[in-house]
């Protein structure tokens, strides 16, 4: 399928540039970003996106007009979406998302997101009434944690937007389940969802000139955006760790596998056409994520990358597993 507006499924590469342990290990850089075109290289693999974001510039800010500002915009027209940040641990999710702690939230999406959200709300509110609701969870081993209540460990309740836009995700990351492995000591094990739910009251002009009654003279409109920070997607065994480690891996992979499964399908469109099953009920993240997948729903995925060689199998997994979303 060619790269358009057309498809359901949008998918970017953000490449992030040597870390310093990886300068220190003596690491080199072996993904090759074309210049002027959405590709990158790898080797002898070459694969095309509808957009790529070097390690150069400054991506975040293309990266949020060119991929996210539109879903914003989509909120307020009724539509729902999901942006999913895929890659290995230590591959930049957190960073691009922006659902770490206090040094990146700035320029990541979430926090992007909720300003220019606040901001459009901002200009309207005059005509319209809006709630805004935020919930931030987190799955583990197929079971759901609410990340701004730390306590619970049952459904989340969300929470509501006016607590403020900063500490949100602050306060959430810093209870997300972390564990260490081989493959970094901060290793993220679980998905995180930030979801923002944006309800609208518009009241109609004249109500009583068109003959309508109280309760049919407001039009109410309901979307949500999932922004979502994927678990590390390295596989089980290179975590080489002891058998609960290992239980994890496989839970993790049954929600990343069930995900590539479902916006694989959606991307098929003469699947979609024929009205094939898309296997959402085969996790709780794909499940969750349901109702802002498909449909009238945009989805926005970004594979992030690490340009160093010793990651390069993982950096190779990461662009098969996007290139099948397309
Ligand atoms: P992940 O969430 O995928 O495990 P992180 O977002 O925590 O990865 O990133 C790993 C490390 O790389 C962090 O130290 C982070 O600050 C750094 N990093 C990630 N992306 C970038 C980027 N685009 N520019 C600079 N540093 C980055
Ligand atoms: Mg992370």
């Amino acid at each position: 399928m060619e790269a358009g507006e057309d498809c359901c499924v949008k998918v970017a590469v953000h490449v992030r540039p040597l870390i310093n342990d990886e300068k220190v290990q003596g690491c080199k850089d072996c993904v090759t970003v074309v210049s002027g075109k959405p590709q990158v290289q790898i080797g002898a693999h070459s694969f095309t996106f509808d957009h790529v974001y070097g390690s150069t510039g400054s991506p975040s800010s293309a990266m949020f007009d060119e991929c996210v500002a539109s879903l914003v915009g989509g909120l307020f027209q009724g539509y729902n979406a999901t942006v999913l940040a895929y890659g290995q641990t230590g591959s930049g999710k957190t960073y691009t998302m922006g659902t770490g702690s206090k040094d990146y939230y700035q320029t990541g999406i979430v926090p992007q997101v909720m300003s220019v959200l606040f901001s459009k709300i901002e200009t309207l509110k005059h005509q319209i009434e809006f709630q805004l609701h935020v919930s931030f969870i987190e799955i583990l081993k197929e079971e759901v944690r609410d990340l701004l209540d730390p306590s619970s460990m049952s459904k989340p309740e969300t929470a509501n937007g006016h607590a403020g836009k900063a500490p949100i995700p602050e306060q959430g990351s810093l209870s997300r389940a972390t564990g260490s492995t081989n493959m970094n000591n901060q290793s993220s094990r679980s998905h995180a969802i930030f979801t923002i739910t944006l309800e609208q009251m518009r009241k109609l002009n004249n109500p009583s000139e068109i003959g309508l009654n109280d309760t049919m003279n407001e039009e109410y409109l309901c979307a949500k955006l999932h922004l979502v920070d994927l678990a590390g997607s390295e596989r089980a065994k290179r975590t080489g760790s002891d058998g609960l480690r290992f239980k994890e891996g496989v839970h993790i992979n049954k929600g990343l596998l069930a995900l590539g499964n479902v916006i694989s399908a959606l991307g098929d469109e003469k699947k979609r056409k024929e009205g094939a099953h898309v296997p959402y009920r085969d996790s709780k993240l794909t499940r969750l994520l349901q109702d802002s997948l498909g449909g009238n729903s945009r989805t926005v995925m970004i594979a992030c990358i690490s340009p160093a060689d010793i990651n390069a199998e993982e950096t190779l997994n990461t662009l098969k597993y996007a290139n099948r979303a397309r």
